[in-house]
């Protein structure tokens, strides 16, 4: 079985425990209180870190010294029998998202477009941006991330699936795979990594993709000026090193991201799963506080990442006067592939 790759003296010397004391969803003392809790969770005791932890993922994020502390925490919780959410909830995940056989594949050669287990992706997958590996899709429970199990402490089920999704990938006989869902990339390079799994094949991140198709279509793009709010998901946490990416695309297509409170580090979770860990009260604040503040900001989008976060959030920000996109329709009206009633 994999182990995480845990140091732990790193933590014992951490001179900022960032980690805990930057955590959006519990407060601490100070270096002293965070860093004492830290320890105790290395040291395999029980924390109220343990009882406490929303599951944002952005401590991973924080923690700017190489080690873990989302995951180590995911483990704690499975050791100690500690579930996030309610079992039923915990169970339907696992079962929803088994290997059943009922998967699709395109016409795949070096490159496979990863659509995950998310339908939505398969029409964002497509048209003159991605007209070379639209026919490449892989979707399908055989082709998912497992990564949505760290939110219920079942670390486990990824151990057991993430190698088989990734040895599905390499019988395709793939050298790249295109992952147009954020916890893909995450997974086949943070996640792997910190279990010490070899990917036998380029992980490739859709925005980075995306941004040399609009460079390569820069004659087609006609400004949008427009200003978005960008809903950043959870999976960007396990890598903010793309995090600039989205700046780069927007300055292309004439958008701009108005100032926000939260935003980049401080940027707030869709909310939807803090609703089956934490419950319906922190979520409703959660969203609202994050829609206020993108209208004080100004914004006329708002701007999506995940599809998941889209589906939660949605409807929420239409009620309120924001129009709902994903950043590659945004790109996609750019080059006047979709029209902006749409949006
Ligand atoms: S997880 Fe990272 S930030 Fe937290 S105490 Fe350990 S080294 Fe420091
Ligand atoms: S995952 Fe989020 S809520 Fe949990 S400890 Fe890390 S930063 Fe805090």
């Amino acid at each position: 079985m994999y182990k995480l790759k845990f140091n732990e003296k790193v933590c014992a010397t951490c001179p900022s425990s960032d980690c805990l004391l930057k955590c959006q969803y519990m407060t601490f003392s100070g270096h002293k209180e965070a860093h004492a809790e830290m320890m105790k969770i290395v040291r395999g005791k029980d924390s109220r870190v343990l009882h406490e932890c929303v599951t944002c993922y952005a401590c991973e994020e924080y923690c700017k010294r190489g080690n873990h502390p989302f995951y180590l925490i995911s483990e704690r919780r499975e050791e100690k029998g500690m579930l996030t959410a309610a079992r039923p909830i915990t169970n339907q995940w696992i079962n929803m998202t088994e290997m059943q056989g009922k998967y699709l594949v395109g016409d795949v050669k070096d490159k496979a477009l990863s659509c995950c287990y998310i339908a939505e992706l398969g029409a964002l997958g497509t048209g003159e941006i991605f007209k070379d590996v639209a026919t490449a899709g892989a979707f399908g429970a055989e082709f998912m991330c497992p990564a949505v199990h760290t939110h219920f402490a079942q670390m486990s089920v990824i151990k057991e699936r993430l190698p088989v999704v990734i040895d599905n990938f390499r019988r395709l006989g793939v050298k790249e795979v295109i992952c147009l869902h954020d916890e893909c990339y995450g997974t086949f390079t943070s996640i792997a990594s910190a279990y010490g799994m070899e990917v036998p094949f380029k992980p490739v991140y859709y925005m980075d993709f995306l941004l040399e198709r609009m460079k390569e279509l820069k004659s087609k793009i006609k400004p949008l000026n427009i200003k978005v709010a960008y809903q950043r998901p959870c999976s960007n946490r396990l890598i903010p090193d793309k995090l600039p990416l989205v700046k780069k695309i927007l300055n292309l297509i004439g958008v701009k991201m108005p100032k926000r409170v939260y935003q980049d580090e401080n940027c707030l979770c869709c909310g939807e799963v803090i609703r089956s860990v934490s419950g319906y009260k922190l979520a409703d604040d959660v969203q609202k506080r994050n829609i206020d503040d993108m209208l004080e900001a100004g914004a006329e989008y708002c701007m999506f990442n995940c599809p998941a976060c889209q589906v939660a959030l949605s409807e929420k920000v239409s009620k309120r006067g924001l129009k709902p996109i994903h950043i590659i329709d945004l790109c996609k009206m750019a080059i006047g592939e979709k029209e902006r009633e749409v949006a």
